[in-house]
Formats: structure tokens, C-alpha cells, sequence
């Protein structure tokens, strides 16, 4: 807010002078303080402001729109145990022309970023040879165990219990290559002691009695998962309680990040607020504010469009289900069944293309009863991903009180408490739950 100084004001306290080049007054601007501004209303700000705050911070998050309605709304609201494969290129050779000729329901990619995407997947490919998957697995794992106890917690404060179902989830494989999958999900369930029943098809059958189970061949059944009714919702209901507990949310565009004095400052609706600490948690879009500030990170887009179906009387999903190699998942919502499309690599704010969700409705169809859209318009989310699958948490070196939180890639929704956990820990010098050097800024040579 800017008070013209030539309405005769003097500078009230908390306000500053605006002056221009010439040094001559030209208003005052209401200048506020608060520990640390986060950036980015969506889980991942909202949980970490919340740890914050519990640690005694004054917190104030800053969010364009309102706050969980992008990735944090548009997602299979799965909250998993147990998924702990990164993101990778298909090896098996039919698989891979498929996604190279963009005919695959499982990934697509817009042709006007393909060197882009290129050089992302070489920095993926890089990390596959120095790694077998256990750090992913060992970080994620530790990750997810955490993050599901603090869901729990947070739900219970944030009166959102309601969202919470203890229902697992179901990975449905259908060809040579989805069990060669599925052998490693197994390799990494053993070895990390997670629960799973291997199901045949009457078992199956019994859990799902309305799935067409002829078309798969193998299917997995993660007990110890939760799911959510609404992940929009839940969001939501966590932002309102950090505002019970003295957090405060503003409308405001994180691009007008500045160093301001020596400390950072925002610009909201409100006014400018100035912190000594930023926390970047601004899912897909962190490039935005980091690459003015010459900071470069692999973070790709990778969106899923998401649509809901009114559901065919008499007929009911019970659960999340993953069909893996058609890449989609059908989730009970609140406001639907919910299916949740595979990855496009796209821009960030590239139009919405409807080839990925038709194919996917197409075999979704196929194996479920679906009654009839109700949305007409195309919703789509943007899972934040780099290259190794992990999310970046930690202080960016060369800037102070710059903190970076996110790449929450395609368990965000999930790990989003975790990360809060290990963010707070590490701002305030405690002793971090996990070892937070798989999720180092400095693993991306910064
Ligand atoms: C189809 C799909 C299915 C998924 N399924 C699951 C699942 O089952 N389980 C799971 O754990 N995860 C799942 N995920 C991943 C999960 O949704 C994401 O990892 C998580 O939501 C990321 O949260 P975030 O807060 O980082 O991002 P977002 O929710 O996208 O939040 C970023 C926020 O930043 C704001 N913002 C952007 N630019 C600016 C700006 N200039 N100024 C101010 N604010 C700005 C945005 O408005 C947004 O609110 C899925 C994702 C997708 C797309």
C-alpha cells in the first residue's frame, strides 16, 4: 500500500519512505516484518509454514490465488507408505518408442520443449548409473514413514480427520514389463518392511468386486496406505489452522521477491512484508522466482489432468487403483471418481492438450464402470519433478536465508509434513529426523 506524500502525511511508524532517483519524497509504504515468508500456498508451503510456526515463528505465506488449489488439489490424494520407485525411462525397447513417438498413455511430452527434456532426461540418466535406487528408496522411505505420523497429527489438530480413509491402495500390472516393475517394488518392499499382499484374481475380486480384474495380470495391495476424499480440501483445512495457530496467509505474486536492506522482501496486497528468511515452496513454478536470482535447478513440469465421473448406480471403487502401465489412477472422491492421468512434459503454463486424458478414459472405461464427466473443462496439476525423483530441502548456498522446499514430485501430497519436519529442524539448528543430504541443494552442483 503506497500513501502519496503529497496528501500531506508524515512517515507513521512501520512505514517507509519511497523516494525517487532524485532523492525527492515521493510516499511512504507500509514496511512489515515477520520471521520467514514463505512462498507458495499449496501442501508443501502450508505444512512447512505450520512447522514453523509451531517452532515459534512468526510466518506469513504468500500465495497468488488460493491456497491447495494446484498440484495439492489435482492429485490420486493417495498417502503412501510404500511407493518407493523414482520416476524413470522405460528400458523396455516397445515401451520406449512408444513414449519417444508421443503414443503412449503413460507419458507425453509437448515437442516444443524436447531439448529441454532432452537434457533433463540425460541428468536422469546420470543419476540412474550412479544409483540402483536405494538412496531414492532409503530417502523416500524414511520420508513417507514420517510424513503419514504427521498427517495423522496435523489432521487431529486441524479437525480434518474427516478426509482421512485407512482404505491402501491397489497397483494393477498388465504385461512382461509392468512385473518387471513389480519385481522391484517387491525388491524394495522386503527390504524396507513394508506391508503388501500379492493378490490373485478372486482375491482381488473380493477386494474389488466391481473392477474387471480379466485384464490384469498381477495386482498389488498396499494396506498400510491412507487416502484422502478430497486433497483440495485437506489443504484447506490446513491453511485455516495455520491461521488458528497465529500464521497468516496474503494474496501476493512471489516473482516480486527482492533483496531489500540486506533482508528479503514480498510484495502482497497488504503491502511489503520484509523477512531474513524466504522459503521457496512453490511447487512447479520455483524456477521462476530462483532463476532471477541466478539459481538453476532440472526442474521439469510433468503434468496429469484429472476429471471426475458421477458414479453408475449400484457400483463402487473402494480405494485408490494404479493401473501402472496405462499410467492412470481412479480414486473415490468426494466429489467423484476421480481418474488422474499418467505424465506430460509440458511448460508450466502450456495450454492444455486433451490426447493424454482421452486414452486414458478410454482404458480406464474398459475396467471400471464409469457413469458420466462431470466437468466439462480440462483440470490439470503440475507434479514438480527433478531429475532424481527427490525434493530439494535445505538452505541455498551463496544466499542467505534463502531456504528452497520443493520437487515434491509425484508423492508430494504425501511427504509434504516430512519435508515441513526437516525444514523447520534445519532452520532452527536441531538435530534433523533424517539425514537431509539425498535432498541437498547441492547435490544439482549449485
Ligand atoms: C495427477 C497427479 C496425481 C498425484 N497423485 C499423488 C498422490 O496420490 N499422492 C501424493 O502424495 N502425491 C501425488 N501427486 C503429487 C502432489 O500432488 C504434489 O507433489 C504436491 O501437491 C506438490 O505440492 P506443492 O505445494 O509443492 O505444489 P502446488 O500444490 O502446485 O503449490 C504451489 C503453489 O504455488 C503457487 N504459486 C505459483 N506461482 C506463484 C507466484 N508467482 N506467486 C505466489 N504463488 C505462486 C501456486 O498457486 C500453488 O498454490 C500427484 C500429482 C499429480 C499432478
Amino acid at each position: 500500500m503506497l500513501i502519496l506524500s503529497s496528501c500531506g502525511f508524515r512517515r507513521p511508524a512501520g512505514w517507509r519512505s519511497i523516494r525517487e532517483t532524485n532523492g525527492k519524497l515521493q510516499g511512504f509504504e507500509k514496511l512489515r516484518e515477520v520471521d520467514v515468508i514463505v512462498l507458495g500456498g499449496g501442501i508443501v508451503g502450508i505444512t512447512a509454514a505450520i512447522y514453523l510456526r509451531m517452532s515459534g515463528r512468526d510466518v506469513l505465506v504468500v500465495e497468488r490465488g488460493r491456497p491447495g488449489d494446484e498440484a495439492s488439489r489435482g492429485n490420486a490424494g493417495v498417502l503412501t507408505r510404500e511407493d518407493l520407485l523414482p520416476f524413470s525411462i522405460p528400458d523396455d525397447p516397445l515401451r520406449l518408442m512408444g513414449a519417444v513417438f508421443n503414443a503412449s498413455s503413460r507419458f507425453r511430452y509437448d515437442p516444443r520443449i524436447l531439448s529441454r527434456l532432452l537434457s533433463w532426461a540425460g541428468r536422469l540418466c546420470e543419476v540412474s548409473e550412479r544409483d540402483n535406487g536405494m538412496r531414492y528408496a532409503t530417502a523416500i522411505a524414511s520420508l513417507q514413514r514420517t510424513a503419514i505420523f504427521e498427517h495423522k497429527a496435523l489432521a487431529k489438530r486441524a479437525s480434518a480427520e474427516r478426509f482421512f480413509r485407512p482404505s491402501g491402495w491397489i497397483k494393477l500390472y498388465r504385461s512382461d514389463a509392468g512385473l518387471e516393475e513389480l519385481d522391484m517394488e517387491l525388491h524394495f518392499a522386503r527390504i524396507f518392511g513394508t506391508t503388501y499382499e500379492d493378490l490373485d484374481e478372486s482375491r482381488l475380486c473380493e477386494l474389488e468386486p466391481d473392477l474387471y480384474a480379466g485384464d490384469f495380470s498381477r495386482a498389488l495391495f498396499f494396506p498400510e496406505s491412507l487416502s484422502v476424499s478430497s486433497p483440495g480440501g485437506l489443504t484447506k483445512a490446513y491453511a485455516r489452522h495455520l491461521r488458528d495457530v497465529g500464521g497468516v496467509v496474503e494474496t501476493g505474486d512471489a516473482r516480486s521477491l527482492a533483496r531489500s536492506s540486506g533482508r528479503w522482501a514480498v510484495n502482497t496486497l497488504t503491502g511489503k512484508v520484509c523477512a531474513d528468511n524466504i522459503v521457496v515452496s512453490l511447487g512447479a513454478w520455483s524456477s521462476q522466482v530462483l532463476e532471477p536470482l541466478g539459481i538453476q535447478f532440472p526442474l521439469m513440469a510433468s503434468r496429469g489432468y484429472y476429471r471426475h465421473f458421477r458414479p453408475v448406480d449400484g457400483v463402487n471403487l473402494r480405494r485408490p487403483i494404479h493401473d501402472v502401465e496405462q499410467g492412470y489412477m481412479l480414486s473415490p472422491m468426494e466429489r467423484g471418481l476421480r481418474l488422474t492421468t499418467g505424465h506430460e512434459f509440458t511448460g508450466v503454463e502450456a495450454k492444455a492438450e486433451t490426447a493424454q486424458l482421452r486414452r486414458n478414459v478410454k482404458a480406464a472405461r474398459k475396467v471400471f464402470p464409469l457413469g458420466p464427466e462431470i466437468e466439462e473443462e480440462l483440470c490439470f496439476a503440475a507434479r514438480p519433478l527433478l531429475p532424481d525423483s527427490l525434493p530439494v530441502v535445505g538452505l541455498a548456498p551463496g544466499h542467505k536465508g534463502l531456504w528452497l522446499n520443493f520437487g515434491h514430485a509425484g508423492h508430494g501430497f504425501t511427504t509434504a509434513p516430512a519435508t515441513a519436519v526437516l525444514l523447520a529442524q534445519l532452520m532452527n539448528d536441531e538435530e534433523p529426523f533424517t539425514d537431509p543430504s539425498p535432498l541437498s541443494p547441492l547435490r544439482f552442483g549449485l
